[in-house]
Formats: C-alpha cells, sequence, structure tokens
C-alpha cells in the first residue's frame, strides 16, 4: 500500500535526517523533492502546493528541541501535515439513527460496490452485532442482483427478495419497510453504477436518495484511478450529497493520490478502505496510522514528541520556580502564555499546581481564551527588555508605545499588567506558610 510514495519520501526524508544543521535552501531543496513525489504519486496539484507551504513555513519557524535534529523535526512536521491532508480525527461509520438506518452505496460500476457492500454487512454483523439487510437495487445487470444474493448466502446476511419489474425507488422503499417489519438495525442500499459518470445514474441516485433518506451516502471509489475518483467524489457530492467515502483496491495502490487528495479537495471524510477481495478485507481509515505507514518513520515521530515533552515540562518545572521565589516577570508570563496555547488553554502549569485548582476558575474569569493568549503575547513583544522584567517602569507614555507596537488599546495592556499582578500574588499566597502546596511542586 502506497509503496511508491512510500519509497520516494523516506529517501528524502532519510537525506534530511542525516545532517547536522538545515538552511533554508536545504529546507526549500528538500520541499523541491517532495512536491515531485506527490505529483508522481497523482495527488492533486493544489493539495500539493497548500502541503509543501505548509511543511515549509513550520520546518523553517520550527523551535530547535535540544536532542533533536532540525531533519527529525521536519520529519515529524511532514507526518503531522500528512495526518491532517488525510483527514486528522477518523472517521467511521455513523449508526446514530433510529432503525432501520438506511445506508445508501453509489459509485461506478467495477469499482467495488457490491464487494464493499458485503464486507460493511459482514462487519456490522460480526463486529457491531447489528441485524442487517441488504439490497440490490441495479435493475439493470441481474447478475448484480444475484451476486449480492450468493454473498448474502455466504456470509448468512439476510437479502432483499428480487422482484422483477420494480423501479429502483420502488426497491428502496420496500427495503426500508422490509427493514421495519423484520426488525432489522441497518438496510445497506446497493445502487446500480454505470461506468461513466452520467447524468441519468445521477438522477437515479437522487431519486433513490429521496425515498429512503438514508443516514449515510458513501461514494465506493476504486483508488487506482487517482484524480478520476477525487472528481467523481465533488462531482456526486454536488449532485446528490455524500456523507464519506469508501477507497477500494487500496491493497494494490502504490501511490495514494485519491488518498491524499479526497478530504482536501472535497472535505468529505474517507471512512472505509477495502484492502482486498474477501469479505473481511475492509479496514477503518485511520489518517494517523496511513500516515505512519507511508512515511515509515515512527521511531523519529516519536522521539521528537517526547523531547518536545520533555522540553514543555522542563520550561514548566523552571517558571514554577520562579514562582516560588516570587521572580515571576513577564517574560516568564510570555513562555506561560505560549505554553497555555499549545496545551489548548488554560491547562498548563496550572494544572500542574496542588491545591491551585480553584484559581483555575478565577483565570478562566478573567478572560483569558486563544485569542485573548495571541493578543497577549504580542504585547509583551512590544515591551522592552526592561519593562518585562520591571513591568512598574510602565507608565503612560510607554504603555502607549507598547499598544502601538502591538495594534491594540492601552486599556489592553492594563489588562494585561493587571493578570499579571493578579497572578504573581496568587503565587505568593499560594506559597506562604511552611510545606504549602508550593512545596510539593519544587521537589515534582
Ligand atoms: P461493483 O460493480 O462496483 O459492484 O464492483 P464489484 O463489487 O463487483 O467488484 C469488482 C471487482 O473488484 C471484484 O472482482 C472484486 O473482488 C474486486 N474488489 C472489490 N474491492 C476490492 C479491494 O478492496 N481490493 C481488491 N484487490 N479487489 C477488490
Amino acid at each position: 500500500m502506497f509503496d511508491n510514495l512510500s519509497e520516494k519520501l523516506g529517501g528524502i526524508l532519510d537525506r534530511l535526517t542525516g545532517r547536522g544543521a538545515l538552511s533554508e535552501a536545504d529546507v526549500d531543496a528538500a520541499m523541491r523533492e517532495i512536491r515531485r513525489a506527490l505529483l508522481e504519486a497523482d495527488v492533486a496539484l493544489e493539495v500539493v502546493r497548500s502541503f509543501t507551504e505548509r511543511v515549509r513555513e513550520q520546518a523553517i519557524g520550527a523551535t530547535v528541541v535540544k536532542s533533536v535534529k532540525p531533519g527529525q523535526m521536519v520529519v515529524k512536521i511532514v507526518n503531522d501535515e500528512l495526518i491532517a491532508t488525510l483527514g486528522s480525527e477518523g472517521q467511521s461509520i455513523d449508526l446514530n439513527a433510529v432503525p432501520p438506518v438506511p445506508i445508501m452505496m453509489v459509485g461506478l460500476q467495477g469499482s467495488g460496490k457490491t464487494t464493499t457492500t458485503a464486507k460493511l454487512a459482514r462487519r456490522l454483523t460480526e463486529r457491531d452485532k447489528r441485524k442487517v439487510l441488504m439490497a440490490s437495487l441495479d435493475v439493470y445487470r441481474p447478475a448484480a442482483m444475484e451476486q449480492l444474493a450468493v454473498l448474502g448466502r455466504d456470509l448468512s446476511i439476510d437479502t432483499l427478495p428480487i422482484v422483477a419489474g420494480q423501479q429502483p425507488p420502488d426497491i428502496a422503499r420496500r427495503a426500508m419497510e422490509a427493514g421495519k417489519l423484520g426488525g432489522y438495525d441497518v438496510v445497506l442500499l446497493d445502487t446500480a453504477g454505470r461506468t461513466t459518470l452520467d447524468e441519468e445514474m445521477m438522477t437515479e441516485a437522487a431519486e433513490i436518495k429521496a425515498a429512503a433518506n438514508p443516514h449515510e451516502v458513501l461514494l465506493v471509489a476504486d483508488s487506482l484511478t487517482g484524480q478520476d475518483a477525487v472528481n467523481l467524489a465533488r462531482a456526486f457530492d454536488q449532485r446528490v450529497g455524500l456523507t464519506g467515502i469508501v477507497l477500494t483496491r487500496i491493497d494494490g495502490d502504490g501511490r495514494g493520490g485519491a488518498a491524499l487528495s479526497m478530504r482536501a479537495v472535497t472535505g468529505k471524510p474517507i471512512k472505509l478502505m477495502g484492502t482486498g477481495e474477501k469479505t473481511d478485507a475492509l479496514e477503518d481509515f485511520h489518517p494517523d496510522r496511513i500516515a505512519s505507514r507511508i512515511l515509515g518513520m515512527g521511531d523519529i515521530v516519536s522521539l521528537v514528541e517526547k523531547a518536545a515533552a520533555t522540553l514543555d515540562a522542563e520550561k514548566a518545572a523552571a517558571v514554577a520556580e520562579k514562582m516560588r521565589k516570587g521572580k515571576f516577570d513577564l517574560t516568564d508570563l510570555r513562555d506561560q502564555l505560549l505554553q497555555m496555547t499549545k496545551m489548548g488553554g488554560i491547562g498548563g502549569l496550572m494544572g500542574l499546581m496542588p491545591g491551585i485548582s480553584k484559581m483555575k476558575n478565577q483565570i478562566a474569569a478573567s478572560g483569558i481564551d486563544d485569542r485573548v493568549l495571541k493578543r497577549q503575547v504580542a504585547i509583551i513583544d512590544s515591551m522592552t527588555r526592561e519593562e518585562r522584567k520591571n513591568p512598574d517602569i510602565l507608565k503612560a507614555s510607554r504603555k502607549k508605545r507598547i499598544a502601538a507596537g502591538a495594534g491594540i488599546k492601552v486599556e489592553d495592556v492594563n489588562k494585561l499588567l493587571k493578570m499579571h499582578r493578579n497572578m504573581a500574588d496568587m503565587m505568593k499566597a499560594v506559597s506562604r506558610g511552611k510545606g504549602g502546596p508550593m512545596a510539593g511542586l519544587a521537589k515534582a
């Protein structure tokens, strides 16, 4: 799976990780190689562009972390961007609706629709313990209906009896009726495909959708068709509306162009992937696992993650020590604010301090959220070193200068200073008294 792409990216990144230092020119050269590798993998041009641009920006702006080589840092950045491009959080089939939950499968003929219908039915039955009814709506190819019936018999999963002469929307309604009467949890509707994307197929799919009101509309697309699969998804989504994609034949896909472009171009998640002809060859699509399969550099990624976490912990401990000694200046506050943004808000150091949880609410009430955090960092950035060390010297004219520098009002500067004072006071209050909560912190 994605072997060609994996080999190319691996080679490029291997050369980078060996180096002790990386110049901007080195990063640019690597980005050109990555760009070529992605284009050869048939990834959509717009996706390639934004991918390399984001990686480049981060690679150049990356903070140097002790014990990590710059090249290893780039591997981590590429890894994270791959995950983001593939769709960040994996999404699975949503069965959260009143049963029988209708799921409609659409796609071109030969894409693996009927096989995938059987695969999904099998997984829902065996793994999720649901009672599943499958229905073929392919009135053009009697062999297709028979194919689903055979698969159903093999798997001991019910299929809707075939009634000759019925139109697809009527079959859909009959399937839903049978689903209700038979106490099924899920009804899978396997619609007819054509060899090419045509208006007739779209119209029919839209009619079936109106008749069955499916909870999921899944496009089954052959990953080997690369950008055609992506264009197909876009067309189906505009005309019929999709909730997700199933990419088939991933087992034979050396390039990965469809997988990497699908989410970014269509905005629709890849929910499942077909990895073989057998009915158990169906897997969830986990962007993080796919990214690590493509890069094959899991060790480096976890090394960088660990190093970054260690650095954060060291910084936090250093700030805590300063707080304990009552030497918490605005540079420390700035570090702290950045830390909080990284840790997703107010958690940060506060969370590490025993006995301080009550104050979290106070700080939250003072209105620190991510937007505010960023603005506050900008305010501190506009101060001189002396001002950061000794905020008491900040009188009206200095405040005015700082406000102008950060593009905000003087009252925002005052708010920040007040917050710093409050925090410093809190620290003093907590550290007062022998063996107070801060004593435990110092040891930790
Ligand atoms: P449909 O016309 O869209 O219903 O396509 P079928 O379900 O009949 O599948 C067409 C062919 O593709 C069959 O030979 C399947 O065994 C094969 N196929 C389907 N999914 C996969 C997959 O994920 N991997 C591989 N290798 N073959 C698949």
